[in-house]
């Protein structure tokens, strides 16, 4: 099985992550005190104190293992930080909790079924820690030869001769030990260690065994010997990648290189069993550990009653993610059937879902969001720009208000401005319509757009 793969695609899954998230990299926590209470302006968060305080809670729970079972509704109107605290409470959860984010309609595709997309879904949110033992070589280097192509195109080749107690190995040398060869400044008589399940090769020091120590008149008088000591040795790695990956990985129609297009289609159900045979097998031997990561679920009111029954089902799963489904609804119909109910959700989930209000934002805090996304994005705003600024994201969205710190800090600098001016927002706002003026102009000109 793969646990060697899943090595590798530990460190893809790093950056997709961080692209996705752009919108919400500020954010690196909820931002609460000892006690649970929400700090006003803390980890990127600002107010929506009492909906961050409640999350402080399921974080809590969370932590404690006593949330399974249960989902959380964040229910407020756009643009009022449901995405953000899910994020937040994500970030709260540790480095290596998976966290997947999705929008209600993205499981009508027609590349497969809607309860395979929420089965990849919730298997992209529960991540498997896998312990793994790695053999360290430690040796002195009698040589290295790296050749580099004649071209100077090309991938380098080369071997390294260690020395360890007893003998001598020749190593052929792939990129990644070239490249930590050369970082390291490797030459002979360095003592080193080599990790075989990364490659990665670290300079410990001189060797003793050359070293020479000289009396006063200069003449050399002794070796000292080389300590001999234990030459392998043997170092816990960890790494944690979500079960979908795993999924993946092993499907035969597919293989890893899915990872990187996202177009893994649909996975077996045998190739599925096969998996969960394994992790509990590697749980049972102390090998793996589960980790519950979270699902958030933006527009929830899209899915139908379908998606609803097989995701309350899920959660009473023993691997179940923590789900956190989002909506700005109110009593509607669920998708499917002719029944109305709060948020559009049936009310057997509802039963088991925890509530938590998020409300608009006031002036003084789209000041304070729109002046930590202009630090993150690197942009210089003058004190009136950004009054302006947050008028706009008053009168708009957050999301436009947002959308326009990048766009009017490109403007600045096209007329080598150092920082974004009142005109710089002016000339963005004119260039880029908020929603409701685009809808406005398609209302006014819809006669030319008819035929
Ligand atoms: P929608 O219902 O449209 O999906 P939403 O409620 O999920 O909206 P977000 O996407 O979380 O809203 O918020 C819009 C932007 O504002 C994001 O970039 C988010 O990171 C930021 N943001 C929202 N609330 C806060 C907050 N309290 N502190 C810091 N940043 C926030």
């Amino acid at each position: 099985m793969a646990v060697a793969a899943a090595a590798k695609i530990a460190e893809v899954r790093e950056t997709t992550r961080v692209e996705r998230i752009g919108a919400h990299s500020h954010i690196r926590g909820l931002g609460l005190d000892e006690s649970l209470e929400a700090r006003h302006v803390s980890q990127g968060m600002v107010g929506q104190v009492s909906a961050r305080r409640a999350v402080g809670i399921v974080l809590q729970m969370v932590r404690e293992g006593r949330i399974a079972g249960r989902a959380v509704l964040l229910a407020g109107q756009p643009g009022t930080g449901k995405t953000a605290i899910a994020t937040a409470l994500a970030a709260a959860l540790g480095h290596d909790t998976p966290f997947t984010s999705m929008a209600g309609s993205e499981i009508y595709s027609l590349e497969m079924s809607k309860t395979e997309a929420l089965t990849q879904a919730i298997r992209k949110s529960i991540g498997v820690r896998i312990k793994e033992e790695s053999e360290i070589i430690e040796g002195e280097v009698v040589e290295v030869q790296i050749e580099r192509p004649a071209t100077g195109v090309g991938t380098k080749v080369g071997k390294l001769i260690l020395k360890t107690t007893d003998m001598e190995t020749v190593y052929d040398l792939g990129g990644k030990m070239i490249d930590s060869i050369l970082k390291e400044k490797v030459q002979s008589g360095d003592v080193i260690t080599i990790d075989k399940a990364t490659g990665k090769i670290t300079r410990l020091g001189r060797s003793f065994a050359r070293a020479r120590d000289y009396d006063a008149t200069g003449q050399q008088t002794r070796f000292v010997q080389c300590p001999e000591g234990e030459l392998q040795k043997r170092k816990e790695v960890v790494h944690t990648v979500t079960l979908h990956e795993i999924d993946v990985i092993n499907s035969r129609t597919h293989g890893f290189l899915a990872l990187f297009s996202g177009d893994t289609g649909e996975i077996k159900p045998e190739v599925r069993e096969q998996i969960n045979g394994k992790v509990a097998e590697w749980r049972e031997e102390g090998k793996a550990e589960i980790i519950p990561g979270v699902l958030f679920i933006d527009e929830v009111h899209m899915l139908d009653i379908e998606c609803f029954s097989f995701l309350n089902r899920g959660l009473e799963n023993e691997m179940a993610p923590i789900v956190i489904m989002a909506t700005n609804r109110g009593i509607t119909k669920i998708r499917g059937t002719n029944y109305k109910s709060p948020h559009g959700i049936p009310l057997d989930l509802l039963d088991r879902t925890i509530i938590v209000p998020t409300t608009p934002y006031d002036e003084k805090e789209l000041r304070e969001i729109l002046s930590i996304r202009c630090e993150e994005e690197d942009c210089q705003m003058a004190d009136d720009a950004l009054t302006v600024l947050t008028r706009i994201s008053k009168e708009t969205s957050l999301r436009y208000g947002m959308q326009l710190i990048m766009t009017s800090s490109l403007i600045a600098r096209k007329r080598k401005g150092h920082e974004v001016e009142v005109e710089d927002i002016k000339r963005a706002y004119q260039l880029f319509f908020d929603e409701g003026r685009s809808v406005q102009f398609l209302k006014e000109y819809q006669e030319e757009f008819m035929f």
